[in-house]
C-alpha cells in the first residue's frame, strides 16, 4: 500500500513526549506535544507550523531508543480454530 502526500515530510526528533521538528517552509521550530505513548510512538503524524500554518508530515523513524526488535512490532497470529 502506497501513501501519496502533497504534503513535505520532514524529520522529527523526540525528546521526552515532545516531538521537535523545523517547519520546511519558514524554519520555525515547532514542538508537538503528546497526549499518549500510541501517539508518541507513531513514526508519522500531520502537524501545521504554528508560524505559517503550513501543514506537514513529521517522520520519527524509531527514534533515539532503538530497543525494540522489528519482530515485536509486527502483529501476532495464533492459529486458533
Ligand atoms: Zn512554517
Amino acid at each position: 500500500m502506497t501513501r501519496h502526500s502533497t504534503k513535505p515530510e520532514v524529520t522529527g526528533t523526540r525528546t521526552g513526549y515532545v516531538i521537535r521538528f523545523t517547519c520546511p517552509v519558514c524554519t520555525a521550530e515547532n514542538l508537538i506535544v503528546n497526549k499518549t505513548p500510541r501517539d508518541h510512538f507513531k513514526e508519522t503524524r500531520d502537524a501545521s507550523c504554528t508560524r505559517c500554518r503550513k501543514r506537514s508530515t513529521i517522520l520519527t523513524p524509531n527514534g533515539p531508543a532503538k530497543k525494540a526488535s522489528p519482530a515485536s512490532v509486527l502483529p501476532i497470529i495464533s492459529p486458533v480454530l
